[in-house]
């Protein structure tokens, strides 16, 4: 076995987590950062939502990973098959190891098609669809468009979904379009959600309900899917008023998801953890492992993983990281996070929130729950920008 190769801090996952994490890392003058990233391209996943909705192309939200790594980062083109806790290194698919000071995991997660019996053989008919997967965000438009009467029918899991109200938005987008075409009466809407909300912040909610009434959705929440019959097109679905049977012609899901299983066999995810990286989720270093750190979705925060979410997250253990070394005292996350969502083709409300669902806006005035122009404009053209030239330049803090 050859001798593993030294750097200072090794990131796991080139997404928007680790990407953000090595250039903040750089920027305050770490010199020796090494990223683990399997794929050639990088995607601002935000957009698939607006794929999804036909109201953005993949080409929109898709860049060359080279140009998304940060200068001056060691990139590693491997997968991680595993993070060697005793010997403070991680293990990569091609069989090269990566000795480590410090190690942060971020992976990400995985669509768990298990977790749903029947999803993935549904997604093989063209009447179901997400835009969870990159391959299947321009099939839900073309599922969606193509439907011009019958039952659509929306299903959102609470089961670690990223960033999960954002699951709306293609519901949204394609009702308006439904409206806009003319065909709205003829199309039934249905939307079952696992969760007791449609979003996590109670403002929020009331809009987006007020939204859905507005369309004829009949929303339905407590509500989960127990089998998917993608040749038959029906549901079997467990709710409050107890099991029914469901027909569709259209079938959107944002699906549970998962941590990679090699996190669990790694040691790295605790009793409680469901698989996923055990961290303090304040101060985002493993409650076992003091040189592990986590961050993103793979990580257990306490709160809704987004993209939003990292903006408060990186500079914490970038930070943390730097300050454990120097016995100095850490910095503490708070759980915000944020869910952009379209009520409509020209409008768009923020929930923003802390772990215990707390209202925290970005900015006090004016009220961003509320749905507005504004707001969609900036997150459909204005946020992709921000995210390639200063979220992923580590200038955050
Ligand atoms: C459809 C959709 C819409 C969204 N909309 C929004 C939104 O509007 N606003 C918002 O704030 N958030 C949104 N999010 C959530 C946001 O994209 C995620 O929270 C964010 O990308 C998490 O970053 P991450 O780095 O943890 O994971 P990812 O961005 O998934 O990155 C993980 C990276 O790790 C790599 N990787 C995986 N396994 C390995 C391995 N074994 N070894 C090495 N590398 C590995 C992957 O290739 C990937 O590049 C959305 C997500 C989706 C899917």
């Amino acid at each position: 076995m050859s001798p593993a190769r030294r750097h200072d801090v090794v990131v796991v996952g080139g997404g928007n987590a680790g990407i953000s994490l090595a250039a903040k890392l750089l920027r305050d003058g770490c010199r020796d950062v090494a990223v683990v990233e399997p794929k050639a391209v990088h995607h601002y996943r935000p957009l698939l939502s607006y794929v999804a909705g036909g109201a953005a192309t993949l080409d929109d939200l898709t860049r060359p990973q080279e140009r998304a790594m940060p200068r001056g980062v060691h990139r590693y083109a491997d997968r991680a098959t595993a993070v060697d806790v005793d010997a403070a290194e991680v293990v990569l698919a091609g069989g090269t190891r990566l000795a480590y000071r410090d190690v942060a995991v971020c992976p990400g997660s995985e669509v768990d098609h298990d977790a749903m019996p029947g999803l993935r053989e549904a997604f093989a008919t063209p009447h179901a669809a997400t835009s969870y997967l990159v391959d299947h965000a321009p099939r839900t438009w073309r599922m969606l468009s193509g439907l011009t009467s019958g039952r659509a029918v929306f299903v959102v899991s609470d089961r670690h979904v990223p960033c999960a109200p954002v699951g709306l938005k293609p519901l949204f987008l394609a009702a308006d379009h439904w409206r806009r075409t003319g065909v709205l009466d003829d199309v039934e809407i249905d939307l079952l959600l696992e969760g007791p909300r449609l979003a996590g912040l109670a403002r929020a909610d009331h809009e987006l309900r007020a939204a859905a009434r507005r369309y004829g959705v009949r929303v339905r929440t407590g509500t989960t899917v127990t089998r998917v019959d993608g040749q038959g097109r029906t549901l079997e679905v467990a709710s409050p008023d107890g099991p029914r049977t469901l027909g569709y012609d259209a079938l959107y899901v944002a699906p549970p998801h998962r941590a990679p299983a090699w996190v669990a066999a790694s040691g790295l995810a605790g009793a409680r953890s469901d698989g996923f990286v055990d961290v303090d989720p304040e101060t985002l270093r493993h409650r076992v492992h003091p040189r592990v750190w986590a961050l993103g979705d793979v990580a257990t925060v306490g709160t809704s993983p987004s993209g939003g979410a990292l903006r408060k997250q990186v500079p914490v253990v970038a930070h943390n990281i730097a300050a454990q070394r120097a016995g100095a005292p850490v910095r503490r996350y708070d759980g915000y996070t944020v869910a952009p969502v379209t009520t409509s083709r020209t409008r768009l409300l923020l929930a923003e929130h802390d772990r215990d669902g707390r209202a925290e806006p970005t900015v006090p005035f004016p009220d961003l729950t509320r749905p507005r122009r504004a707001l969609y404009l900036f997150d459909r053209h204005v946020e992709p920008l921000v995210y390639w030239h200063r979220l992923l330049r580590g200038k955050v803090s």
